[in-house]
């Protein structure tokens, strides 16, 4: 392409949230009642959980390596404290371009709300974002890189902007009746449309087994698609006719966002859950081959194709 074809555009910021702001919810898991305060936070500091109603605040930094469990949802620990499913609302912070922000928590449990980034997202407009003072930091992929566990996989390679697909393989007669795989260009797909209402999902007779080890005690219609041997359990349907394969999309984007910074790449998951997703950017982040941190905040830059815009709502 001739470069006078190619477009300019203006440096991209850090970003935090403009004032504080307050949610109470239960934790889907633990079932417990939970109020979370999201607040401002300095540039460089990154995305920080703080558990209150302790004998001393205590943080956790949202990071791939402080990934403790990944059963049924993704959970941080760092000296003992525990932070649990972080996923769904690090998408939100993803798609809302948010890099810098302090997570209040006075239980161990982000609250699920309606079992998408939708409600976290619309917390956030409430109070609305500000650009901060220096360069947002994406790690741009430079090689491809691929990780597997049984016949799941799931991969990065280069590509300058965020595309990410997935495929769902599961054959039951609900799930058969809808798209299991999705493919998204994030520089023509706007992520708060079309991906973030996508809400959790699960079978009835899969909830009884997670109940059983103490999980999905505050699991209900009200934050989960439930699906029996026949049919979507809920009132009012799906929100998407891919809606399955759109939540999986999600949780790989919040779980992926525990690398500190975006993504310039392509995500490509199959079958991959939160556990195989945790084990691909630990594996980035061990190949230092694989990835540089780009900035594009001092000078005007000149791209052939549009790089990932921050979500506008
Ligand atoms: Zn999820």
């Amino acid at each position: 392409m001739p470069k006078s074809a190619s477009k300019t555009l203006p440096p991209i910021m850090q970003r935090t949230i403009r004032r504080p702001v307050h949610a109470i919810g239960i934790g889907v898991h633990s079932g417990e009642k939970v109020r979370m305060t999201l607040r401002p936070a300095e540039e460089h500091s990154g995305i920080r959980f703080v558990r209150t109603h302790l004998d001393a605040p205590a943080e956790v930094r949202a990071s791939a390596q402080n990934v403790s469990d990944t059963t049924l949802s993704t959970s941080l620990a760092d000296n003992g404290i525990q932070i649990a499913t972080v996923e769904h609302l690090l998408s939100a912070l993803w798609g809302l371009g948010v890099d810098n922000l302090v997570v209040e928590l006075s239980s161990e449990e982000v609250p699920i709300m309606d079992g998408s980034a939708a409600p976290f997202i619309y917390l956030i407009n409430t109070v609305g974002l500000v650009e901060q003072r220096v360069a947002k930091e994406f790690i741009r992929i430079t090689r491809p890189i691929k990780v597997n566990q049984g016949d799941a996989e799931a991969a990065l390679k280069p590509f300058m902007g965020f595309k990410a697909s997935y495929t769902f393989v599961a054959d039951h007669p609900v799930y058969n009746r809808y798209p299991k795989r999705a493919q998204l260009d994030f520089s023509q797909t706007s992520y708060v449309d079309q991906v973030s209402r996508a809400r959790s999902f699960g079978l009835i007779n899969e909830l009884q087994q997670a109940q059983a080890i103490n999980k999905c005690l505050g699991s209900s219609l009200e934050n989960a698609v439930g699906i029996d041997d026949f049919a979507v359990l809920n009132d009012d349907g799906l929100r998407y006719q891919d809606e399955f394969v759109k939540h999986k999309l999600l949780d790989a984007i919040g779980d992926l966002y525990l690398l500190g910074h975006p993504i310039l790449g392509e995500f490509e998951g199959y079958k991959s859950g939160h556990a195989l997703n945790n084990k691909l950017a630990r594996a980035l982040l061990r190949c230092e081959d694989a990835w540089q941190l780009t900035t594009f905040g001092e000078e005007p830059r000149q791209l052939e194709t549009p790089i990932l815009q921050p979500a506008v709502i």
